[in-house]
This record gives structure tokens, sequence and C-alpha cells, in this order.
């Protein structure tokens, strides 16, 4: 629980996202993205998820909350390198 098994990078740690940061990642292309919430593990969405989506309700969150169709899992550390590429990109555009 709470590993992913990267082609990349071997065993690692999870952290959870949107369904739009998948396609994200996969085209290296920016998203403007914010910590939603701690958890269990780190849970991120895009502005639009936050701002337009029903997002489920903290205090009723658990696991299995998770598993509907908004987050998913994905690698601590493609995220990451994802994240730190694109990022700039990201705050700059308007
Ligand atoms: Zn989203
Ligand atoms: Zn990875």
């Amino acid at each position: 629980m709470g590993l992913v098994q990267c082609d990349r990078h071997g065993r690692q740690d999870n952290t959870w996202v949107c369904d739009h940061v998948y396609p994200a990642m996969k085209a290296d292309s920016p998203l403007k993205i914010e910590l939603w919430r701690e958890f269990l593990w780190n849970i991120w969405a895009c502005e639009e998820c936050i701002r337009t989506r029903r997002l489920p309700v903290l205090e009723t969150m658990d696991e299995n909350a998770l598993n509907d169709d908004l987050f998913g899992p994905t690698c601590v550390a493609c995220f990451n390198e994802w994240r730190n590429s694109t990022q700039n990109a990201a705050s700059a555009s308007p």
C-alpha cells in the first residue's frame, strides 16, 4: 500500500493526482496544480478540478473515496520531475 511500480524509477512512493495530470505528464506539458489535500498521501488537483468539480469532502474521505474517477496514484519521482520541468512554464502562462 502506498507504493507504485514505475518503469523508470522502480518501486516508489506514490502521490495522487487528478485525471488531468496524467496526460500533462505524458506530454510533458505544463498544468497549474495545487496541493489539494494531505491525506495518506499528497493529493494534487488542477485548478479546473478545484474550481469546477465536486471533490470529496474531507471529513468523509477514506481510501475508498480516492478510488473513484477523480484521482489516481502516480510515481512521485515522475511527478516531481514533471512538476519541476514544467512549473515555471505553468506559472508564466496567463
Ligand atoms: Zn484536474
Ligand atoms: Zn517514476
